[in-house]
């Protein structure tokens, strides 16, 4: 064990290791990154966690950095849950449900938390947190709330970070802060502290203010409803009030280390309406995506005809007898869940209308069992994810494009154009109710040909995104992997401010350094040459 890592374990209660086999299995997530870190800890409470910021800081000011990488489920696609240095895993242990109140609604919780975890306790009380990612076996609360994870509900009830109340945050030398709305006296007593926490403050606010004509110019650039990219700044001030909430939604552990939420649930109701409906044309997605819409539906997802051939092709009978049109050009799914049945009857009736009056077919479910089976299609995207086509898979890079809702069908067909053009299958699926679009081409990483491949079409997908309002990334962050796309979307002078907030936050650039600011150089030289989720397989210390 090295001497850095002995003197961590001597003043920590959680495990400490340096062991190569760890390390080896933590240097991946599920981006096609690798870089292994040089300790793996694995923090028991928040002292521990402030002990290792604190002893990263006081080396830092020798001139020695030591990053910190804040790790939950692994299951980040941008190479933002990978670090050189130490690497926090919250699944061992700060994985608690510390208080639960059904009556006002409120949970607060560890980071190591997983959604499916949180889904299973909530459901018992008749509530949820609706926003959960497809990867909700496995994420976590903590990597949601970095990554401000969203989801097939996020269409009516938006992002992870639309249910904080209140986040509790390691900063970068050791110190605690709390997070949350503040009014202008709460403010300036904030302003007036002597602490990093003070000088934080300090300076976004004056880097806010300085620029906020700016700031706001560049925002209204895009138009996207969800934007996962660079530092929401966007979001501290706002109707009066001043918070640091926004910027910590989606740092990607890059401004501080999240050690407690707190956050607002909602009634769970189960009994649903589902509707599959199959169009034939795409393009009748203009019209018919903003009449479904103010049906204000639970979900609106959507898979294409590419990928259910894609299926179908790895799988023959996977999808048998599930869709009455499998042809159809691109298959919505529509859900209703108001508490009251005779509003969702009526919202259901208004969609299948909707549906049919563009020449779709549509299929109805109210049964569980047989919604279960209208899913099952939209969900078979999972075996696209997980089966090689000889030594080719599915590679996850500008994978998580969202456009404004009118320019949705041109981004698809233009998209589909792109792959074509690249010899490679179009699949798509995605939250059509959000503009929300995910592609991930057939790559063999191992082949020169097929990785310039994959950075020629990830180059034309960024570029058609952002000459369209839209973003790189909705929710899935630009880590390290797509930090290159964000030059693309933002201009430098925006870039600049951004990462001044990180200078603030963190001025000797401890936390999770290179995200959100890596090279393509830099990615080049950290890209694996097989690319697997081999890491699920948990790797959690045993007594
Ligand atoms: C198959 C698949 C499907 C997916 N589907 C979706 C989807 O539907 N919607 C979606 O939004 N995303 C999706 N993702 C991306 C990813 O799963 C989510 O962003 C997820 O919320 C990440 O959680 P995690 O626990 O795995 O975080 P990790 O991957 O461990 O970490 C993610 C980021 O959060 C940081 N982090 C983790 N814990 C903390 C903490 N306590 N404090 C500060 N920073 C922290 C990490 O440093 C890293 O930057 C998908 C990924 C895969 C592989």
């Amino acid at each position: 064990m090295s001497k850095v890592a002995q003197y961590l374990q001597e003043h920590l209660l959680g495990e400490v290791t340096a062991s190569p086999e760890v390390r080896r299995h933590f240097a991946q997530d599920a981006s096609i990154l690798r870089l292994a870190p040089a300790i793996v800890v694995y923090p028991r409470n928040e002292s521990d966690i402030r002990k290792v910021a604190r002893f990263s800081w006081q080396l830092a000011q020798r001139k020695r950095i030591l990053p910190i990488t804040a790790r939950g489920g692994g299951s980040d696609t941008s190479g933002a849950a990978i670090g050189s240095g130490i690497l926090l895993i919250f699944t061992a242990h700060m994985n608690r449900i510390l208080t639960l109140d059904p009556r006002k609604e409120f949970v607060t919780l560890e980071p190591g938390v997983t959604y499916d975890k949180l889904e299973q306790t909530l459901y018992t009380h008749g509530l949820f947190l609706p926003p959960y990612p497809a990867s909700k076996q496995y994420a976590t609360i903590g990597g949601g709330l970095a990554n401000n994870a969203l989801g097939e509900k996020s269409v009516k009830y938006g992002s992870t970070g639309d249910y904080v109340e209140q986040l509790r945050v390691v900063l970068a030398n050791g110190e605690v802060i709390e997070t949350g709305p503040l009014g202008k006296r709460e403010l300036n007593k904030k302003l007036g502290l002597s602490t990093l926490e003070g000088e934080i403050y300090r300076g976004v606010d004056k880097l806010l203010e300085d620029n906020a004509d700016f700031i706001k110019r560049e925002k209204d650039q895009i138009k996207a409803r969800w934007n996962g990219v660079g530092y929401n700044i966007f979001g501290v001030k706002k109707k009066g009030r001043f918070d640091l909430t926004p910027l910590i939604l989606g740092s990607q552990g890059s401004l501080g280390i999240i050690t407690e939420a707190t956050l607002e649930v909602v009634g769970y109701n189960p009994r649903t309406t589902l509707l599959l409906g199959s169009l034939d044309e795409l393009s009748s997605l203009n019209e018919v995506l903003p009449k479904l819409l103010e049906l204000k539906p639970s979900s609106l997802e959507m898979i294409n005809q590419a990928a259910i051939s894609q299926v179908t092709s790895i799988n023959p009978h996977q999808l048998s007898g599930l869709l009455q049109n499998p042809g159809a050009a691109i298959h919505l799914f529509i859900e209703f869940d108001n508490l009251k049945e005779a509003s969702q009857k009526a919202g259901a009736r208004k969609a299948r209308k909707i549906v049919e009056q563009f020449g779709g077919v549509v299929q109805q479910a109210t049964a569980p069992a047989e919604q279960e089976k209208l899913w099952k299609v939209r969900h078979s995207v999972t075996t696209i994810l997980s089966e090689p086509q000889g030594n080719a898979k599915a590679i996850p890079m500008t994978e998580d494009i969202a456009v404004p809702l009118q320019a949705l069908v041109e981004f698809m067909q233009k998209a589909e154009a792109i792959y074509r053009q690249n010899r490679l299958i179009a699949s798509a699926w995605g939250h059509a109710g959000d503009g929300i679009v995910r592609m991930q081409p057939m790559i063999d990483l191992a082949q020169v040909g097929d990785r310039q491949k994959l950075f020629r079409i990830a180059d034309d997908i960024a570029n058609l995104a952002v000459s369209l309002g839209g973003t790189i990334s909705a929710s899935a962050g630009d880590g390290r992997l797509r930090a290159p796309y964000a030059r693309k979307q933002y201009s430098d002078g925006l870039l600049g401010i951004m990462q001044q907030v990180k200078k603030i936050f963190d001025p000797y650039a401890i936390l999770n350094p290179g995200v959100k600011t890596a090279s393509m150089e830099e990615v080049r030289s950290l890209m694996r040459g097989d690319y697997n989720l081999n890491h699920r397989h948990e790797h959690l210390p045993r007594s």
